[in-house]
């Protein structure tokens, strides 16, 4: 299956997708069928986060195999070092390299709810940097490497300039690009892409996007992630807060709007956290690509 730094070396721009792995078998059956769908829109590739709300981490690589083996399509499996030995990361490296895995997304993640203080011990990696490190010195070129960026700067650390050379730190130990946490001020990204430059850091920025579906879903998350509501987001969906359709459809126009920006500024694509739906991801790629 394809690495996506081989993807880059012939694209200029890549369209991705999110999932997470459900928590019920009747969850993982209807992710399936969306899967069929979304392959229909010939995504670049597809990726599942790891352990992300408590959802079954095995089921992160079945969803990632089944991708590749059903549609073709490169798989990117999130693997995150929070509660797993540095023993246990490597063997799971291992297994899904077996399976036929070749991109993976090296996160640190965050404590679970059910062990809330969880810290890294001498048997565990610390960072995502650390993580990259590892896999580089194991596995060698086998696994194409992506970070997470936050253009905001992380909660844990929120000088922008510092958390920016972390992230210098990542892509020096092996990662080959970097996907953005949600933003909804497309100031935030670019700022983030030139504060990179300058420092030196060459690897594609791929924003994330998340459609607004659900405001008051978004406020909460928003509060979890720490990614700033703009005032512009504030001021078209706060009105329309109770009202589902004029909310879905504002966010389709949103989310439009905030693509073509982005491509129009120079962003090498597109990843969007579909959240296991098919819509309205796919009206907003249709409208951005036409
Ligand atoms: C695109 C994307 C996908 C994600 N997928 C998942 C997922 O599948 N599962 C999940 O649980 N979570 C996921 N997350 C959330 C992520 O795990 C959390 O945001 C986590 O808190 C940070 O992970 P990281 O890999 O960026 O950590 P790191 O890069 O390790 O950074 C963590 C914090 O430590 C700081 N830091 C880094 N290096 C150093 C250093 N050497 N010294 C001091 N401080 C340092 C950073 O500035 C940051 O504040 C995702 C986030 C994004 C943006």
């Amino acid at each position: 299956m394809k690495k996506i730094n081989d993807i880059f070396k012939s694209q200029e721009r890549t369209f991705s997708f999110e999932l997470f792995p459900p928590k019920t078998e009747n969850g993982y059956q209807q992710l399936l069928n969306t899967i069929d769908d979304l392959a229909v829109l010939k995504p670049d590739f597809i990726s599942c986060t790891y352990g992300a709300g408590g959802g079954s981490r095995d089921k992160t690589f079945d969803i990632v195999e089944h991708i590749q083996k059903q549609h073709h399509i490169p798989g990117v499996a999130h693997l995150t070092c929070v509660c797993h030995t540095r023993e246990e990361i490597l063997n799971i490296l291992t297994e899904i390299k077996r399976r036929g895995v070749a991109n993976v997304l090296a996160l640190r993640g965050d404590p679970p709810k059910d062990n809330p203080n969880w810290v890294a011990g001498p048997d565990n990696f610390k960072y995502s940097s650390e993580l990259c490190q590892a896999i580089r010195s194991s596995f060698g070129e086998h696994f194409s490497i992506g970070v997470a960026g936050f253009p905001e700067g992380h909660l844990l650390c929120p000088d922008r300039d510092k958390d920016a050379e972390f992230l210098k730190l990542k892509v020096n130990n092996g990662a080959d690009y970097v996907i953005t946490q949600l933003f909804f001020n497309n100031k935030d990204y670019f700022d983030y892409v030139k504060r990179l430059r300058k420092i030196g850091v060459s690897a594609r920025i791929i924003p994330g996007i998340l459609p607004i579906t659900d405001y008051n879903s978004l406020v909460r998350f928003c509060n979890l992630c720490g990614a700033t509501i703009s005032d512009e987001v504030k001021n078209i969906f706060e009105p329309i807060v109770n009202d589902k359709e004029k909310t879905q459809k504002a966010g389709v126009d949103f989310a439009v709007k905030q693509c073509r920006e982005l491509l129009w500024g120079g962003a090498p694509g597109l990843h969007f956290y579909a959240l296991n739906k098919l819509h309205p991801v796919a009206d907003i790629l249709k409208s951005v690509k036409s």
